[in-house]
Protein backbone atom coordinates (compact mmCIF):
# COMPACT_ATOMS: atom_id res chain seq x y z
CA UNK A 1 0.00 0.00 0.00
CA UNK A 2 1.31 3.76 -0.41
CA UNK A 3 1.53 6.40 1.74
CA UNK A 4 0.10 9.24 1.61
CA UNK A 5 1.91 12.05 0.97
CA UNK A 6 1.61 15.31 2.96
CA UNK A 7 -0.57 17.32 0.67
CA UNK A 8 -3.36 14.12 0.81
CA UNK A 9 -3.71 15.07 4.58
CA UNK A 10 -6.61 16.23 6.48
CA UNK A 11 -5.60 19.02 8.21
CA UNK A 12 -5.60 18.84 11.92
CA UNK A 13 -5.12 22.16 13.17
CA UNK A 14 -5.66 25.49 12.74
CA UNK A 15 -2.89 28.54 13.70
CA UNK A 16 -5.40 31.69 14.22
CA UNK A 17 -2.64 34.13 14.90
CA UNK A 18 1.05 34.34 15.18
CA UNK A 19 2.90 33.86 19.05
CA UNK A 20 5.29 34.99 20.92
CA UNK A 21 7.63 33.36 22.93
CA UNK A 22 7.25 35.95 25.43
CA UNK A 23 3.83 34.94 26.24
CA UNK A 24 4.59 31.82 27.40
CA UNK A 25 6.66 31.25 30.73
CA UNK A 26 8.54 28.07 29.76
CA UNK A 27 10.54 28.08 33.37
CA UNK A 28 8.29 26.62 35.76
CA UNK A 29 10.01 23.54 36.02
CA UNK A 30 14.28 23.03 34.89
CA UNK A 31 16.72 20.28 36.48
CA UNK A 32 19.56 22.89 36.87
CA UNK A 33 19.66 26.95 36.82
CA UNK A 34 22.22 29.34 35.97
CA UNK A 35 23.94 31.07 38.91
CA UNK A 36 25.49 34.21 38.34
CA UNK A 37 29.09 34.98 40.04
CA UNK A 38 29.56 38.85 39.50
CA UNK A 39 32.93 38.71 40.75
CA UNK A 40 34.12 36.53 37.76
CA UNK A 41 32.31 38.33 35.68
CA UNK A 42 33.65 40.70 32.69
CA UNK A 43 30.44 42.39 32.30
CA UNK A 44 30.51 42.05 28.68
CA UNK A 45 26.76 42.27 28.18
CA UNK A 46 25.40 45.37 29.60
CA UNK A 47 21.65 45.31 30.14
CA UNK A 48 20.43 47.57 33.28
CA UNK A 49 22.69 50.21 34.60
CA UNK A 50 25.81 49.49 32.51
CA UNK A 51 25.96 46.45 33.96
CA UNK A 52 24.88 42.93 33.33
CA UNK A 53 21.34 41.56 34.69
CA UNK A 54 19.98 38.95 36.21
CA UNK A 55 18.57 35.42 34.54
CA UNK A 56 15.00 35.70 33.90
CA UNK A 57 14.05 32.50 35.44
CA UNK A 58 10.65 32.85 34.27
CA UNK A 59 11.56 32.19 30.71
CA UNK A 60 15.17 29.88 31.81
CA UNK A 61 14.88 25.98 30.78
CA UNK A 62 18.89 25.58 32.38
CA UNK A 63 20.14 24.52 29.23
CA UNK A 64 23.85 25.82 30.23
CA UNK A 65 24.27 27.30 26.91
CA UNK A 66 25.04 30.57 28.66
CA UNK A 67 27.22 28.62 31.41
CA UNK A 68 29.17 27.05 28.51
CA UNK A 69 29.54 30.09 26.36
CA UNK A 70 30.50 32.26 29.24
CA UNK A 71 33.80 33.57 28.67
CA UNK A 72 34.93 34.51 33.00
CA UNK A 73 37.11 36.45 34.02
CA UNK A 74 41.12 35.09 33.84
CA UNK A 75 39.44 31.65 32.75
CA UNK A 76 37.17 31.45 35.92
CA UNK A 77 33.59 31.38 34.49
CA UNK A 78 30.80 33.57 36.04
CA UNK A 79 28.55 31.79 35.10
CA UNK A 80 27.94 28.39 36.75
CA UNK A 81 25.17 26.02 36.56
CA UNK A 82 23.62 24.39 40.26
CA UNK A 83 20.70 21.69 40.71
CA UNK A 84 17.47 23.10 41.12
CA UNK A 85 16.51 23.31 44.55
CA UNK A 86 19.93 23.39 46.22
S1 LIG B 1 21.06 29.94 28.06
FE1 LIG B 1 19.87 28.26 28.97
S2 LIG B 1 20.53 28.16 31.14
FE2 LIG B 1 21.21 30.12 30.31
S3 LIG B 1 19.55 31.56 30.85
FE3 LIG B 1 19.11 30.80 28.76
S4 LIG B 1 17.77 29.02 29.06
FE4 LIG B 1 18.72 29.49 31.04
Amino acid sequence: MKQKGWKDLVPGSVILEGGSAAKFKTGSWRAFRPVWKEEHCIQWVKVKDGKRGEFDYDYCKGCGICALECPGKKGIKAIVMVEEGK
